[in-house]
C-alpha cells in the first residue's frame, strides 16, 4: 500500500518549511516536494524581521548572516538620513539558500519528510484524499497545502478563482565580497519611478535590488540598479541579476 502522508506541502520556501515544521512537530506525517535541488537561489534582500523567532522553538543563529540596527536612506545617492532603529531585537539579514535549507532540515528533524528536484505537475480529489502527481509518480495526502510561491501554479489547480493582484517587478543581485560588511540597510528613492533601491548588507557580501510597486515595470532597472552600485564600489554588470515578480495585496476579495 502506498504511503498516505497527512499532509504533502508543495514547495519548500518559508512558508512550506514553516508549514512542515509545525505538523511534524504535533506528530503530523509530511511530505514536502520541491521541485530544485536544496539548498536553492531565491532572489530576496533576505531582510527578516526578527518577530518570526516568536513562532518557532528553535535558534535562528546559524541561518543569519548579519543582524542590523541601521537604516540609512538617501535620495538619489545623496542627502543620506541615518536612522538607528531602537528595537529590543535587530534585523536579520539572511541568505536565501541557507535560511529557507535551515528551516527545511528543522522540520526533518521533527520527522517530515523531503523530496527536492520533484516537480509537482498537478493533483487530483479522489473521494478521501489528494492524488499529488510528481516526476516521480503519485503521492498521497490528506491534506495539500500550495506552498509554491508567487511564480506556482497551485492555487490555479486547486480551483481558486483568479485573484486580481497587484504585481511588482523586483530584480536582484548578490555581490560576493571578502571584507566584513557594515551593519546599516540601505534604501535609495528617487531614481525609481514607484520603487526603491535597496543594499542589504551580509556578512560576506551585498544584495542589490530594485523594485516598482505601483506601476512602472518597463524601467530598466538593471541599469538604474547598476549605477547606485557603483556607489559601493560594486560593478553590478558583472554579476548575475533575478528578476522575480511580487505578489501584493490589492484589497480583500473573496478567495474561493
Ligand atoms: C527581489 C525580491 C526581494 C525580496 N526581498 C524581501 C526581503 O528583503 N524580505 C522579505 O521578507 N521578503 C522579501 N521578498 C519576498 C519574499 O521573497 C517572499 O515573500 C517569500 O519568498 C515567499 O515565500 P514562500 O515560501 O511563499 O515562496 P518561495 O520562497 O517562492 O518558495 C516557493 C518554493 O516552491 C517551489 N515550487 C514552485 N513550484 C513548484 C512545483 N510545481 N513543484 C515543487 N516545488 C515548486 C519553488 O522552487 C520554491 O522553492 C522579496 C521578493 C523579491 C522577488
Amino acid at each position: 500500500m502506498p504511503q498516505l502522508y497527512d499532509c504533502v506541502i508543495v514547495g519548500a520556501g518559508p512558508a512550506g518549511g514553516s508549514a512542515a515544521y509545525h505538523l511534524a512537530k504535533r506528530g503530523r506525517s509530511v511530505l514536502v516536494l520541491e521541485k530544485d535541488p536544496l539548498p536553492r537561489y531565491k532572489p530576496c534582500g533576505g531582510g527578516v524581521s526578527p518577530m518570526v523567532a516568536a513562532w518557532f522553538d528553535f535558534d535562528f543563529g546559524p541561518a543569519i548572516s548579519l543582524k542590523i540596527r541601521q537604516i540609512r536612506y538617501t535620495w538619489r545617492g545623496g542627502d543620506p538620513v541615518v536612522v538607528d532603529l531602537d528595537l529590543k531585537e535587530p534585523v536579520w539579514m539572511v541568505r536565501r539558500d541557507v535560511f529557507d535549507h535551515y528551516l527545511i532540515q528543522q522540520a526533518q528533524k521533527q520527522g517530515a519528510a523531503l523530496q527536492a528536484e520533484c516537480p509537482v505537475s498537478g493533483l487530483e480529489w479522489q473521494s478521501d484524499r489528494w492524488q499529488v502527481m510528481t516526476t516521480a509518480g503519485p503521492v498521497w495526502g490528506r491534506y495539500v497545502i500550495g506552498a509554491d510561491g508567487a511564480k506556482g501554479s497551485m492555487a490555479k489547480w486547486l480551483g481558486f478563482q483568479e485573484r486580481r493582484r497587484r504585481l511588482a517587478a523586483a530584480l536582484e543581485a548578490e555581490v560576493p565580497l571578502s571584507q566584513p560588511q557594515t551593519a546599516a540597510a540601505h534604501f535609495d528613492f528617487g531614481a525609481v519611478s514607484n520603487g526603491y533601491i535597496w543594499n542589504f548588507p551580509k556578512a560576506d557580501g551585498y544584495s542589490i535590488g530594485a523594485g516598482t510597486f505601483r506601476g512602472g515595470e518597463k524601467q530598466n532597472l538593471r541599469e538604474i540598479a547598476a549605477q547606485y552600485a557603483q556607489s559601493f564600489g560594486v560593478d553590478l554588470k558583472s554579476v548575475k541579476p533575478f528578476g522575480h515578480p511580487i505578489c501584493l495585496w490589492d484589497e480583500d476579495q473573496p478567495l474561493h
